[in-house]
């Protein structure tokens, strides 16, 4: 039975407008043993025939047998298969992989045929050794001459061991003594196998061939013996393995670093693109996080650096509690006495007295060490007595300020403000933060156990029984008035024309507000009222009469603006993440925490839904639009590589095997950018102060989607150029790519 048998086998070529014969009415079997010549002038049909029983082109009519088995039922695998385990290809325009060493190229057809590690390294040696290449083993194939890649090429058809080898027009590109080299070669590994060699120069054969085949116009025109050849039987022919995970994994990363050019500069793309799109998934995701969090009226003072604890039971902490949050990951310091950041009245920068010019309200209240020296102009505070202040209050280093009490509208009455204390101004925050920063020495100063009085809520308080107190009259609320230049001889005045009526021992009832405007009713008895016929509004109260008023009424709402000391401890955190990681780590059985800046209020979750899918379109959209950019870059440099993987298929790689190393190349290329660009945001993003502050919204959730979706973006990549290197046939790509 013949190894090889065409019968009646035609081949066409189809273009648009015209049909060329490639080969017709094919009738031959071809024998392991054989040595054959196959000869004709150009467009005779030689490397049709060639490529069809070499498996790399199909075929219209007749049929072709492999080993006595019909092939017009083969798949694309079915051919995978006989080529990859039976052919060896040798071509005129040197098949080789250029970025490739010689033993590299050589080992690759071995590694393809699932050798095992130590027999592959034995035999690749052994091979390069047969076609005199061990001297240039190590040396890129791009840098070897013509007949150095044949000689290579051939050593790599060999490795396989496979029965059959084909070499079209192998020393076409040839020097004459490079072309004897190859032929003798061929002839000398042509023992046990089938040879088939293309040449328009049958001399350079004439010596070795068993048998000349001539073609002219697609037909044989002579089919001669021209000696014994020394036929075999097939014996048993290893089949290429699977490809494993393993290898795929070191096939993909011998080709990033076969090109370590090419390599560093879609490296470099591939960050930019990462890093420009991190910083904008970072910025987004903290402004989504930031809506979420609101700053706290109850505290007006606390930024989001601090956070305070306060134990459910009330009682003070203890020294191995202050330890246990001190050693917490996020704290960088913890504060005994909280209540010495004045958390709850607001307070004023002033020069002396509220009146002076260059004043302000003090927006909250922090440890000088959560400042970066460089942030500010002068020195960090360390006295008792020393701040750092904003610009925006107008003062200079070493200048002496007070820091008062005031009430909540930044209206100063004479008399209700009281004072912090008087501070030296050590350092200016260039920042613009409202913020006062304190000594380490000022906050940790102990607190009375007083009970002190919120002025703030108090000033509010006084203002809102001199303003806002009405009596019922006539079914109307009528405002008091507490005039202040004519003394009233009745306690109560209401104002009309008709006739004057004086009743005394009356009760009567205000309407006043507290601190939150609900209405609080207080009532009056043994008033003296001057009531006349009433028909016009005004109401006057003497000031005795208010003073009794505004006594009950402060009685009456006192735990609105008292404040007992409570025995809170103050953590100095980096900000909003840090603050809330506490939030979530500190016991909440045993523990109140308050962290004010993370107060969230109703329509929040509404704003921040719509503000989560913006932010998902406009991060698709412009990741679509950064990955064409890379998509278009990278395209070039696979297009150059179509050639190898061509080659890749001629040695047996099967096509799904390529997809999916192509597919794995990209994924390695953009997870391995991913790593570096977020070694680089880390140590890099701490100098980089619009960085810092979006940083600390990130969660680990948010590594692993950005990481995720790079690696999407790198198979999606991947699967592109899978339609586009596998496109065109292996034989249509390696006759284009001759052309290079
Ligand atoms: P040879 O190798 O002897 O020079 P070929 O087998 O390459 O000849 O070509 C045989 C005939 O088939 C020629 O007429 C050639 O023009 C035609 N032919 C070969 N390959 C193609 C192709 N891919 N498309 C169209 N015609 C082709
Ligand atoms: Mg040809």
């Amino acid at each position: 039975m013949a190894m090889i048998k065409l019968e009646q086998v035609s081949k066409y070529y189809r273009s648009e407008e015209t049909v060329s014969v490639g080969m017709k009415n094919i009738s031959l079997s071809f024998e392991l043993g054989e040595f054959v010549a196959v000869t004709g002038e150009s467009g005779s049909g030689k490397s049709t025939l060639l490529n069809v029983i070499s498996g790399l082109d199909g075929y219209e009519d007749g049929e072709l047998f492999l080993f006595g088995e019909e092939t017009s039922h083969y798949t694309i695998s079915d051919w995978e298969r006989y080529r990859g385990t039976y052919i060896g290809f040798v071509f005129q325009n040197y098949n080789i992989i250029d970025s490739y060493t010689v033993y590299q190229n050589v080992m690759l057809a071995l590694e393809i045929q699932g050798y095992n590690r130590h027999e592959r390294k034995k035999r690749a040696l052994e091979l390069i050794d047969k076609v005199g290449l061990t001297s240039h083993k190590n040396h890129k194939a791009s840098k070897l001459s013509g007949g150095q890649k044949q000689r290579a090429v051939i050593a790599r058809a060999l490795a396989k061991d496979c029965p059959v080898i084909v070499a079209d027009e192998p020393t076409g590109n040839l020097d004459s003594a490079s072309a004897e080299q190859v032929m003798k070669l061929l002839h000398d590994i042509a023992k046990h196998k089938l040879v088939v060699v293309v040449t328009h120069d049958y001399e350079q054969v004439q010596a070795y061939a068993t048998r000349k085949i001539k073609m002219h116009d697609g037909e044989v025109v002579e089919d001669k013996k021209i000696k014994k050849a020394d036929i075999q039987t097939l014996k048993e022919v290893p089949t290429p393995k699977k490809l494993g995970v393993l290898n795929l994994f070191r096939f993909a990363i011998r080709n990033l670093l076969a090109t370590p050019k090419k390599l560093l500069f879609l490296m470099i793309m591939q960050i930019l693109v990462i890093s420009v799109f991190t910083i904008v998934y970072t910025n987004q995701i903290s402004q989504i996080r930031e809506v979420g969090l609101e700053q706290s009226s109850v505290f007006p003072l606390v930024p989001e650096t601090r956070v305070l604890i306060e134990k459910r039971d009330g009682s003070s902490f203890n020294a191995s509690e202050i330890d246990y949050f001190e050693s917490m990951r996020n704290v960088k310091a913890v504060y005994e006495h909280a209540n010495n950041f004045y958390n709850e009245s607001r307070i004023y920068v002033t020069k002396n007295n509220i009146f002076d010019y260059g004043r302000g309200r003090v927006v909250a209240t922090d440890s000088a060490i959560t400042l970066n020296q460089r942030d500010i102009t002068g020195t960090l505070p360390k006295a008792v007595n020393e701040v750092v202040i904003s610009s925006y209050y107008d003062f200079n280093v070493g200048e002496t300020i007070k820091i008062n009490y005031g009430d909540a509208y930044g209206w100063y009455q004479e008399g209700t403000e009281t004072s912090i204390g008087t501070f030296l101004v050590t350092g200016i925050d260039n920042l613009d933060r409202e913020t006062v920063y304190f000594s380490e020495s000022f906050l940790n100063q102990p607190t009375s156990n007083e009970v002190m009085i919120d002025q703030s809520r108090l000033s509010r308080l006084e203002e809102n029984i001199r303003y806002n107190t009405t009596i019922l009259y006539d079914s109307n609320k009528i405002y008091i008035y507490i005039p202040d230049n004519y003394p009233l001889t009745v306690d109560l005045y209401i104002e009309g024309d008709g006739d004057r009526t004086v009743l005394s021992n009356q009760t009567i009832t205000f309407y006043a507000y507290d601190v939150d405007y609900n209405e609080v009713e207080i009532t009056l008895s043994n008033l003296t009222i001057s009531e006349p016929e009433f028909y016009s509004y005004g109401v006057m109260l003497s000031e005795d009469a208010f003073s009794d008023l505004r006594d009950t009424y402060l009685l009456l709402l006192e735990n609105q603006y008292l404040i007992t000391p409570r025995q809170m401890i103050s953590l100095s955190v980096d900000g909003y993440y840090a603050g809330n990681k506490v939030i979530d780590t500190v016991d909440s059985d045993l523990y109140k925490v308050y962290y004010p800046a993370n107060i969230s209020g109703s329509l929040r979750e509404l704003q921040v839904f719509f503000l989560s899918f913006l932010a998902v379109i406009l991060l698709t959209l412009f990741g679509l639009f950064l990955y064409s950019i890379v998509h278009a870059v990278t395209k070039n440099v696979m297009n150059a590589r179509k050639k190898d993987f061509a080659i890749f298929r001629s040695i047996g790689a099967n096509q799904s095997t390529l997809a999916q190393l192509v597919v794995l190349e990209q994924v390695m290329m953009s997870t391995i950018g991913f790593i570096i660009t977020m070694l680089l945001i880390t140590f890099l993003g701490s100098n980089i102060t619009f960085l810092t502050a979006d940083l600390q919204y990130m969660e680990l959730k948010d590594y692993f989607i950005l990481l995720g979706a790079f690696m999407a973006f790198g198979a999606w990549l991947g699967l592109r150029f899978n339609k586009k290197v596998f496109k065109q046939s292996v034989i249509e790509t390696l006759s284009l790519s001759r052309g290079e």
